[in-house]
């Protein structure tokens, strides 16, 4: 479990300590406190710090003598463990060569750092065919539509339908969103979550790359996958089948639930997350307003573009996104600074973790100085 200190990496040694499930290694970027206390619960577990401080190292290293490792390839190494199912709870980008690693050992890559996708897809489906591990999603939406697709031939699919919170801002207006603030767009009506992520939830960002995710997924070009506004949060995606048929997964907002079938796939077991119930609920769904929100309409450019251009999406988003939550730029020129970026790499093939981290920086580069910082 890698990313365990984070949100899905929390709940995954719930969803693992209620299932039975051993935990044979857990990483994560600091060595903090619970990360320290998540090991000397999993006395058995070999732990990773991909970014220590001297002093952290210092005292996992006293605390967990040889089951301890650092650096970023540590978080490779537990991921190639063979027979493993590796959940990879990484946050951005720096998930991507555990994802690879754990495909090309042949894992199962339980698979919640969507990054990993977005910025690497072309080098993630390369390693998933040379060491054929499998991939499940634990995104909720990708999860829905795994459970929709389980038993389906793609051949039978017309188009992959993706639920949208639609994020705090939903019915506002492009011109309304100028001052918003950041308390503001931290406060995600129905899923709780990291900054980042919530964010990008708040533009449709997080859409936007959930597309990307889809595509690479599950084989399906843009032209058929669609995004659907729906606040409730209770139809997680959909499927549309050739046949005129709709599938959706529903239930309530709980990320253990995608954790847990992530893991005992294709099986299922008990969960203890709190019982649906159908009546007294009214379920809507509408447009994505694509004025309002241009983030999910780069993501289908950036999609379509190919090769490292989702990269640049991603890269350019993450440094646009820490700018406004440091105050020092506006909600609106989130978008506006990804699209210039976009607009200015030319997209290249990727084919290597190096190719992904090459254009990552440049992309970096060039948003941090549109956002005002000095390059
Ligand atoms: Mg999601």
């Amino acid at each position: 479990m890698l990313g365990v200190t984070g949100s899905i990496g929390r709940q995954s040694l719930e969803v693992a300590a209620r299932l039975g499930t051993p935990v044979a290694a857990i990483g994560a970027r600091r060595g903090s406190d619970e990360l320290l206390a998540a090991a000397q619960a999993h006395p058995e577990a070999l732990v990773g710090v991909a970014a220590p401080t001297p002093t952290e190292q210092d005292r996992f290293t006293g605390a967990l003598g040889s089951r301890v490792s650092f650096g970023s390839e540590a978080m490779a190494d537990l991921a190639s463990a063979p027979g493993s199912i590796v959940v990879n709870g990484i946050v951005g980008s720096a998930g991507l060569p555990a994802s690879v690693a754990a495909l090309e050992a042949g894992n199962r890559l339980a698979l919640a750092n969507k990054e990993s996708l977005v910025a690497g897809g072309p080098v993630v489906l390369a390693a998933l065919q040379r060491g054929g591990g499998e991939m499940i999603p634990v995104d909720s939406e990708h999860s829905a539509l795994a459970q929709c697709l389980a038993g389906e031939s793609l051949d039978s699919v017309r188009r992959l339908i993706l639920s949208a919170s639609g994020g705090p801002f939903r019915g506002r207006t492009g011109e309304s969103l100028d001052g918003v603030t950041v308390q503001e767009a931290l406060d995600h009506p129905t899923w709780e979550m990291g900054p980042r992520i919530t964010i990008d939830s708040a533009t449709l960002m997080n859409k936007a790359f959930e597309v990307i995710e889809a595509h690479f997924l599950f084989g399906i070009d843009f032209d058929r996958i669609d995004v659907v506004v729906h606040p409730q949060s209770i139809v997680h995606s959909l499927v549309e089948f050739v046949d005129g048929s709709l599938k959706a997964q529903m239930g309530e907002p709980d990320m253990r639930v995608p954790i847990q079938w992530a893991i005992t796939y294709p099986q299922r077991a008990p969960g203890t997350v709190a019982r649906f119930s159908l009546t007294g609920r009214d379920l809507t769904f509408e447009e994505p307003d694509l004025n309002a929100f241009p983030c999910l309409r780069l993501g289908y450019q950036a999609g379509r573009a190919g090769g490292s251009a989702p990269a640049v999406l991603n890269a350019a988003d993450e440094i646009a996104v820490q700018a406004f939550l440091e105050r020092r730029i506006g909600f609106t020129s989130i978008a506006a600074i990804v699209e210039q970026t976009l607009d200015a790499i030319e997209p290249r093939p990727l084919e290597s973790i190096e190719d992904v981290a090459m254009v990552d920086r440049e992309a970096r580069a060039l948003a941090h100085s549109l956002a005002g910082g000095s390059c």
